[in-house]
């Protein structure tokens, strides 16, 4: 039976206007298992008033209260955590376990946004001139919306929304229409939490939705993860209406493999972080790249026969790998097999054709592995987003840097040696946001930030952590004397 979805706005299920639809598969079967209303400029407007009305008694009750809130909406995220680990896997198609993963990685930031009591703490100087005290507050902007892809259901949502509440702001968050019910299950835990009414709504939609958000004057801030070219105009368009926006993109992510490299280590980290979840992560390596034809040998002889025995299978029997989200999707990134192919890349190892017993109608991919990419080819010059890995072949670290930096994506990068000074050298010289020495998915944790340099971000300020405080909040400092008497002073104040 397909489910029909529901928008979330006040505290309550909203059918909303009933025009327009989106069909919701689940991955592994390749069938229909949700409608999802794409919503109409009418439905942002009842999205934005529910936000707005419950604004002023949100910002206006207490921090360690909203803290409260967010304890308990921890401790029910934790009692479910498997629901919706199921859910994600049942719309998004990840393993099992993967999902779990994303969870755990959601909840460290509402477990970061508990701390909010500390985190608006501002500064006070007292007697900066004499009988003259001044201070900062950092106060919510007001309604604030969120918009995230489908990669990630809960735990991109999560990097947002704890701490845009938890600083005082109203939210109304737009996710992927691919697999929304994430948003929903997160949606009645808040109420459950004691969320009021209005504080967070759900609104499903497309990019009738996505525009209304950007030109509602109501809307203060914006935050967007997804591809590059969406996050342009979605930064582009918000800031012209005056918005504070900070839209995350896509991403290319190199991993340097030096000669003196635990090769085991390193072929392992590339299996898991370039074939989990079917490689539909912004911090996946997509690209290995080895200094020296040796270590590209001896890597790409150990990976191969690993990248083709992977064990794929529908993601609630938690295998290794997953199917991809869609099949226009799964026919997209096949797309680019066959590109890299007719490019002159040699395929070493080709998913191509590989099919899933008893799921012939599921989105599988096999791994695929290419050797011998070079700069110019559509599949290292693009983000593919699915289980394919290239491997380029450098004479040396210099060459290995030039090759990250000139790249039009900076999310993250690795290395993998065990010479400290070389690994020192790589962290300080790479353009990218997020570096790991012998790690190769290097997620911040919820009290740093995420988010990388180049085209792989638009806006100064990086999600979660002290920047997610910075992001969700206006500064105001304040300068107070009390005088017995005043006089008029004509000069620029200086204190005395
Ligand atoms: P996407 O850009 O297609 O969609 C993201 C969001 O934008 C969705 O909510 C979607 O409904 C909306 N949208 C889509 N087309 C739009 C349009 N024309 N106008 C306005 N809104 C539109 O991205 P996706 O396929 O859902 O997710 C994968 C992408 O997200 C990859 O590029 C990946 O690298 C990126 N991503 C980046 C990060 C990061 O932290 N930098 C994290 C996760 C995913």
């Amino acid at each position: 039976m397909t489910e029909a979805l529901h928008h979330f706005f006040n505290g309550q299920r909203v059918e909303g206007d009933r025009g327009r639809f989106g069909d919701v598969y689940d991955p592994a079967t390749g069938t229909v298992t949700a409608r999802v209303p794409l919503a109409s400029v009418d439905d942002v407007k009842q999205a934005v008033d529910a936000a707005s009305a419950a604004f002023p008694a949100w910002a206006a009750t207490t921090p360690l209260n909203r803290a409260r809130v967010m304890f308990r909406f921890k401790e029910l995220l934790e009692k479910h955590a498997g629901d919706l680990a199921k859910i994600i896997t049942s719309e998004h198609g990840k393993v099992l376990s993967d999902a779990r993963g994303e969870v755990t990685r959601g909840l460290e930031v509402v477990e970061f946004a508990c701390g909010i009591p500390h985190l608006l703490k501002g500064e006070h100087s007292m007697n900066v001139g004499r009988d003259v005290d001044s201070w900062s507050e950092y106060a919510p902007l007001g309604v604030v919306a969120g918009i995230t892809p489908f990669n990630f259901p809960a735990m991109v949502p999560l990097w947002m929304f704890p701490v845009a509440l938890a600083c005082g702001n109203t939210f109304v968050l737009k996710p992927s229409e691919r697999d929304p019910s994430a948003a929903l299950f997160m949606a009645d835990l808040l109420k459950q939490a004691g969320l009021p009414d209005g504080v967070f709504n759900v609104l499903h939609g497309d990019k009738v939705a996505v525009d209304a958000l950007l030109d509602e004057p109501r809307v203060q801030a914006l935050s967007f993860v997804g591809s590059t070219p969406i996050a342009e105009y979605i930064y582009a368009r918000g800031s012209a209406n005056g918005k504070r926006v900070q839209a995350l993109g896509g991403a290319k992510n190199h991993m340097v493999v030096l000669p003196d490299a635990d090769l085991d280590g390193a072929v392992s980290a590339l299996l898991g972080a370039g074939y989990g979840s079917a490689g539909e992560r912004c911090m996946a390596i997509s690209v290995a790249v080895c200094v020296g034809d040796a270590t590209a040998d001896a890597l790409v002889a150990n990976l191969a026969p690993k990248v083709a025995a992977l064990k794929i299978g529908p993601g609630c029997l938690d295998p290794e790998m997953g199917p991809l989200v869609t099949g226009a999707h799964r026919d997209k990134v096949r797309g680019y097999v066959d590109a890299g192919v007719a490019e002159g890349a040699d395929l070493v190892v080709d998913g191509r054709g590989h099919v899933v017993d008893g799921h012939a109608d599921g989105f599988f991919l096999g791994g695929c592995l290419f050797d011998r990419v070079t700069p110019d080819m559509t599949i290292y010059r693009e983000e593919i987003f699915g289980p394919v890995l290239c491997v380029m072949r450098v004479p040396d670290l210099d060459a290995a840097l030039r090759l990250v930096n000139e790249h039009e994506y900076g999310n993250g990068t690795a290395v993998f040696t065990r010479d400290g000074g070389a690994a020192r050298e790589f962290a300080h010289r790479v353009q990218a946001g997020m570096v790991g020495i012998n790690v190769p998915i290097p997620v911040p944790m919820a009290f740093h930030s995420f988010g990388g340099w180049k085209r792989s971000i638009f806006g100064p300020l990086h999600v979660h952590g002290p920047d997610g405080v910075r992001f969700y909040t206006r500064l105001k400092t304040i300068t107070a004397r009390w005088p017995e008497t005043h006089t008029a002073e004509f000069v620029m104040p200086t204190m005395k």
